[in-house]
C-alpha cells in the first residue's frame, strides 16, 4: 500500500471517531449477558445492512455444533442464540480473504452499588469510556465495523472477501465462534480485536469449566454430629483443587511460551451455592470452577486429571468418602492456542502496527483465552487477536482507553487494506 493510500486511512478513523463512539455506546448501554444477546445482534444487523453487507442471521442448533472440536456443553435456554455474519464481496479479488470477529455477549455485572456510574449506562470522562463491555470487548467490535468504514470513506475498497462475525457465548462456551465455522465461513486468515492491550497474543490457555456437586444428610443443627454438612465438604474439595492447581503450575514451567509467566494456571471457584437454612446442616453445595490448561494439553486427559483429584480427595473424607460428589462440564472445554502458520498475515500485520505505533509488535502469552483457537485448530486459519487498552474486565468500573481504541482502529484498517489489498472505489 502506498504512503498516500496509508495516510487518507488514517485520516479517515480520525474523521469517524466521534460517530464510532457513539455507536459503541449505543451497543454498551445494552445488557448482552448470556442469554440477553439478542439485541445486539440485532444493532450490529442494522449497522450491517445500512452499509449494504450481505446478512446471515441465524439460529444456533446446538445438534450441529455437539461433535465438533472445542464443543462445550450448554445448560441454558438456547433457542433464541443467534450468530449474524455481514459478508462484503470485492468486485475484483486479488488479495486475501479475512474474517473479522467480536463476540458481544458480556460477563454479569456483579453488585450495581460497586459501580461509580450503571454498568449498561456508559459514560466518556477522562479520555476513558465506562461500561460493562466497553473494554472486553464492543468497542474492538465496533472498531473493526469503523476500521472497514474509514477505507470506504478514503475512497477505497478491499480486494478479497470479508466476513464480519458477530458472536456469542466467548465467555463460557465458545460455540458462537464455533457456529460461523460449522456454518461454512473460512478465510485466509482471522482478527479479533480483543482489549489486548496493544499487544499481540502470542500463545493463549484453554479452559476447563465444572461443577462439584456435594451431596449432605440434612439434621437440625442441634445434632449437627449426624449429619454431614456439604458446603464444609465443598470446602475440601476446593482445597484439594488448589493443590492440582499448584500441580498444573509446576508443569507450565517446561512451556516454552508460559515458562516465564508467573502464575499461568489459574483455579477459580466462581459460584458457590448451598444450604437452604442457617439452622438446618446443608444437604447441598455446588460449586462452579475454571481452570486453565496449556496449548498442547489435552482437555480430555485434564479431565481425567480434574476426576482423578476429586475422587482422591473424597476417598479421605469421611462423610465424601461414603457419599462421593459428581462432577459436571459447565461450560469451556477448551484447548490453549499457540499462532501458527501466521507468518503472511503477521508480516501484514506489523507493517500496519509500525505504521500508526512505529516499531515491532510486542507480544505476550495469556493466561485467559480468546475465540480464536477455532479459526486456528479446527480449520488451520492463522487467528491474530490484537486490540485496545483498558481495564476492570470482568471487575467493576470497566473501561477501554480512547486514545489505545484509535490507535487500534488505526492498526486495524491498514491490516485489513494490506491484506485485503485495496483498489480506488
Ligand atoms: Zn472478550
Amino acid at each position: 500500500m502506498n504512503a498516500s493510500d496509508t495516510q487518507r486511512i488514517v485520516d479517515a478513523v480520525d474523521a469517524g471517531f466521534d460517530a464510532q463512539l457513539r455507536t459503541t455506546r449505543d451497543l454498551v448501554a445494552i445488557p448482552s449477558t448470556r442469554g440477553a444477546e439478542g439485541p445486539c445482534q440485532d444493532m450490529i444487523g442494522d449497522l450491517l445492512r445500512e452499509r449494504s453487507y450481505e446478512v446471515d442471521d441465524w439460529r444456533i442448533d446446538l445438534e450441529d455444533l455437539k461433535n465438533l472440536r472445542g464443543y462445550g456443553p450448554i445448560e441454558h435456554d438456547f433457542s433464541r442464540a443467534r450468530t449474524v455474519v455481514g459478508t462484503y464481496r470485492p468486485t475484483t479479488s486479488t488479495g486475501k480473504s479475512l474474517i473479522l470477529q467480536g463476540h458481544c455477549d458480556v460477563v454479569p455485572a456483579g453488585p450495581l452499588d460497586m459501580w461509580e456510574t450503571p454498568p449498561f449506562s456508559p459514560v466518556i470522562k477522562d479520555e476513558r469510556m465506562y461500561g460493562r463491555g466497553a473494554c472486553d470487548m464492543k468497542s474492538g467490535t465496533i472498531g473493526a465495523l469503523y476500521a472497514l468504514d474509514a477505507i470506504k470513506a478514503a475512497g477505497l475498497k478491499p480486494t478479497a472477501r470479508i466476513h464480519f462475525q458477530s458472536v456469542i457465548e466467548e465467555e463460557s462456551t465458545g460455540i458462537g465462534a464455533l457456529s460461523t465455522l460449522q456454518r461454512g465461513y473460512r478465510a485466509d486468515a482471522c482478527f479479533i480485536p480483543e482489549p489486548t492491550g496493544g499487544q499481540m497474543i502470542r500463545s493463549q490457555v484453554g479452559v476447563i469449566w465444572f461443577r462439584v456437586k456435594v451431596r449432605g444428610f440434612p439434621v437440625h443443627v442441634f445434632e449437627a454430629g449426624a449429619g454431614s454438612n456439604a458446603i464444609m465438604a465443598a470446602y475440601h474439595l476446593i482445597h484439594a483443587l488448589e493443590k492440582l492447581e499448584i500441580e498444573w503450575n509446576e508443569r507450565a514451567k517446561a512451556d516454552h511460551h508460559f515458562n516465564d509467566v508467573n502464575h499461568p494456571i489459574n483455579f477459580n471457584p466462581g459460584i458457590i451455592k448451598g444450604g437452604d437454612w442457617a439452622s438446618s446442616v446443608p444437604a447441598w453445595c455446588d460449586v462452579d470452577c475454571r481452570i486453565a490448561i496449556l496449548p498442547g494439553w489435552s482437555v480430555a486427559d485434564c479431565q481425567n486429571e480434574i476426576l482423578a483429584c476429586v475422587a482422591a480427595a473424597s476417598r479421605d473424607h469421611r462423610f465424601l468418602s461414603n457419599n462421593p460428589p459428581e462432577v459436571q462440564w459447565s461450560g469451556f472445554l477448551s484447548e490453549g492456542y499457540d499462532l501458527k502458520d501466521s507468518a503472511e498475515p503477521e508480516s501484514a500485520f506489523a507493517k500496519a502496527y509500525d505504521a500508526v505505533y512505529g516499531g515491532a509488535v510486542p507480544e505476550r502469552a495469556f493466561t485467559a483465552l480468546t475465540d480464536t483457537r477455532f479459526y486456528g485448530l479446527n480449520y488451520d486459519i492463522p487467528s491474530l487477536c490484537f486490540g485496545a487498552s483498558g481495564a476492570a474486565m470482568h471487575g467493576f468500573n470497566e473501561y477501554v482507553e480512547l486514545d489505545s481504541l484509535r490507535k487500534s482502529t488505526k492498526a486495524t484498517a491498514l491490516f485489513i487494506a494490506e491484506w485485503c489489498g485495496v483498489e480506488k472505489a
